[in-house]
C-alpha cells in the first residue's frame, strides 16, 4: 500500500486516488526565462519517481506538467517585473524567442535524463482563455474585485478575506500576513494578502483582452486554470517544490476552491530545496548548476540522475562534485554486478529462504512508504553485497540468479536505470541514438572520417560502440 506524506494534513497517509485504477497528477514545471538548474530538477526528477511508483503500482496516470511563459514575477512576489519580460529586454529577443528556447533546453535535459514524459506539457499563454473564465467565475460569485486604474483599465484580485481557509496548507495566518516580507501592499488592495489574478499594464508586452479590460494572468491562475482543464476539478496530486508551498499552492488552493466548491487536490507532496554550499540553489541569486555545467564537467547524466534521486525528496540535499563523485562509483558497482550476475553459471548450492525475492519485496515496500528510496537502496546494497560473496564462491542457483536478474530490472524500472555495461534502449536518450545511427550511416557511406568524429563524441558523452554482426551494441564507456 503506498503511502504518501501530504503537506496539508501533515500527515503521511495511504494512497487512495479519487476514481479507482486511476490518477490525476499536476506538477508545477518551469519557468522558461533561464535555464532550469538541478535544483528545478531534483523536483521535476520526484515526479518522474512518482509516476514510475504509480505506474508500478497498476496505476493509469494522467500527469500535466505545466510550462510558465508568463506572469511569474520576480522574487515570486505580487509585484515587480515579470522573469519573461525582464529576460527578454536583457536578451533583446520577444518573450516567446526565450519561452520557447528555453523550452527546448528543458526538454532536451529530461530526455538526457531519461524522464518518462508527462502526458501534456500546457503553456500557460496558450490557456489565458481558461484562466479568464476561472477569473470570471470567481468575480460572480464574490471571490475577487476589480480595482479601476487611472488610464481606465482594470486590475482584478483575489479577495483572501472570503476564504477562510487561506494559509492552512502553509501555515501562515491572515493576521500574521501584515505588511511587509514577501507581499508588498499596494493602496488598491483590501487586504496585503490579497493576490493578483488579472494585472492591468499596458507597458507589458505581453497583452490580452479580458471582458473587464487588456492585461495579462497572475501566475497562481495559471496552473489552477490548467490542472482544472486537463485533470478535472478536483485532482489527486499536486506536487512542487517546498518554496511553492507559499504563496503559490495557497493561492491556488484559494482560488480553485472558491471557483468550484470542490476540494482542489487531495494530496499536496512539496520537494524539499537542493542545496549548493548550504544556500538554495536558484537562478536569481546566480547560484545554480544546470546539468549542461555537469556534462561539461565530464559527469554523465545517468550519475546527476542517481545522485538527486538518492536522498530522500523531504531531506535537504547539499550539491557537491563529491556527491557526483560516489554517485558515479555507486553506478559502476551496480552496473558490475549486473554483468557479473549475467556471466554467471548459476549453479551453486544457494541458500533455502531465496534472498533475492525478500530484497524486491523490501525494495519496493521502502519506496511505498512515501518513496523513501535511502531505504531502497539500503535494502538493494545488502543484498548486493552478499550475492556478489555467493557468486564469488559460485554458490548462486538458477533460481536465485533469474530472481536477482528481476530485482535489478525492478530497480532500474522505478529509478530509471538499466544496469550492466550494455546499455538498453530505454536508458539513452534520443539524441545518443541519433548519433549512433549517423555513425551507422557514415560507415555505409564509406566515410569513415565522419564516423570516427561520432565514435569520439560519443566516448566524450560517456559511451563505447562495439560493431556486432548484428549491428552497433551501445556500451558504458
Ligand atoms: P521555477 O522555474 O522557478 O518556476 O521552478 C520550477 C520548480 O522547481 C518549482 O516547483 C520550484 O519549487 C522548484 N525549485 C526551485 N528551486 C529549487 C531547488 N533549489 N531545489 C528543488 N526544487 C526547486
Ligand atoms: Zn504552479
Amino acid at each position: 500500500m503506498l503511502k504518501l506524506f501530504d503537506s496539508y494534513t501533515k500527515k503521511k497517509r495511504a494512497f487512495r486516488p479519487l476514481r479507482k485504477g486511476k490518477v490525476t497528477f499536476y506538477g508545477c514545471g518551469p519557468t522558461v526565462y533561464s535555464s532550469v538548474h538541478i535544483g528545478n530538477l531534483r523536483t521535476f526528477l520526484f515526479y518522474d519517481l512518482l509516476r514510475r511508483l504509480f505506474e508500478f503500482s497498476k496505476l493509469e496516470v494522467t500527469q500535466v506538467m505545466n510550462i510558465t511563459d508568463v506572469g511569474h514575477m520576480m522574487a515570486d512576489a505580487d509585484e515587480g517585473e515579470d522573469k519573461m519580460e525582464v529576460s527578454a529586454k536583457e536578451s533583446g529577443q520577444s518573450p516567446q524567442e526565450v519561452a520557447e528556447f528555453y523550452a527546448r533546453q528543458f526538454f532536451r535535459d529530461i530526455d538526457r535524463l531519461n524522464f518518462r514524459r508527462a502526458d501534456v506539457y500546457p503553456k500557460a499563454s496558450e490557456h489565458v482563455t481558461e484562466m479568464i473564465r476561472l477569473i470570471g467565475r470567481l468575480l460572480d460569485r464574490g471571490h475577487a474585485y476589480k480595482v479601476r486604474h487611472g488610464d481606465g483599465g482594470t486590475s482584478v484580485y483575489f479577495d483572501v478575506s472570503t476564504f477562510p481557509d487561506y494559509g492552512k496548507l502553509s501555515g501562515n495566518r491572515l493576521d500574521d500576513l501584515n505588511p511587509g516580507a514577501r507581499i508588498e501592499v499596494r493602496d488598491e488592495k483590501r487586504h496585503p494578502a490579497d493576490f493578483s489574478l488579472w494585472i492591468h499594464n499596458p507597458k507589458h508586452l505581453m497583452q490580452w483582452e479580458a471582458p473587464w479590460g487588456s492585461g495579462y494572468p497572475g501566475w497562481h491562475i495559471e496552473c489552477s486554470a490548467m490542472a482544472i482543464k486537463y485533470l478535472g476539478e478536483t485532482i489527486d496530486v499536486h506536487a512542487g517544490g517546498e518554496d511553492n508551498k507559499f504563496p503559490h499552492h495557497e493561492c491556488e488552493i484559494a482560488q480553485s476552491e472558491c471557483a468550484t466548491g470542490h476540494e482542489f487536490s487531495r494530496y499536496w507532496l512539496h520537494v524539499t530545496h537542493l542545496l549548493v554550499d548550504g544556500e538554495k540553489m536558484s537562478k536569481s541569486k546566480g547560484k545554480f548548476f544546470t546539468l549542461d555545467d555537469l556534462l561539461e564537467k565530464g559527469f554523465s547524466a545517468r550519475a546527476v540522475r542517481y545522485l538527486l534521486l538518492s536522498s530522500h525528496y523531504r531531506q535537504t540535499l547539499n550539491f557537491t562534485m563529491h556527491g557526483l563523485d560516489s554517485a558515479t562509483a555507486t553506478l559502476d558497482r551496480l552496473d558490475s554486478f549486473a554483468d557479473t550476475l549475467n556471466r554467471h553459471s548459476g549453479n551453486g548450492k544457494g541458500v533455502r529462504v531465496n534472498p533475492a525475492v525478500a530484497a524486491r519485496k523490501g525494495f519496493v515496500a521502502a519506496l511505498n512508504d512515501d518513496l523513501n528510496v535511502p531505504n531502497a537502496l539500503a535494502v538493494l546494497f545488502d543484498y548486493v553485497r552478499e550475492a556478489n560473496e555467493r557468486m564469488a564462491k559460485d554458490e548462486l542457483t538458477v533460481s536465485e540468479r533469474s530472481d536477482a536478474d528481476r530485482l535489478m530490472k525492478t530497480v532500474g524500472q522505478l529509478l530509471g536505470f538499466t544496469f550492466g555495461r550494455t546499455v538498453g534502449d530505454d536508458d539513452v536518450s534520443s539524441s545518443v541514438k541519433a548519433l549512433v545511427e549517423k555513425r551507422e550511416q557514415a560507415r555505409k557511406e564509406k566515410a569513415f572520417s565522419e564516423a570516427d568524429r561520432i565514435r569520439l563524441e560519443l566516448l566524450d558523452r560517456g559511451y563505447e560502440i562495439e560493431d556486432t554482426s548484428d549491428g552497433p551494441v551501445i556500451k558504458r564507456k
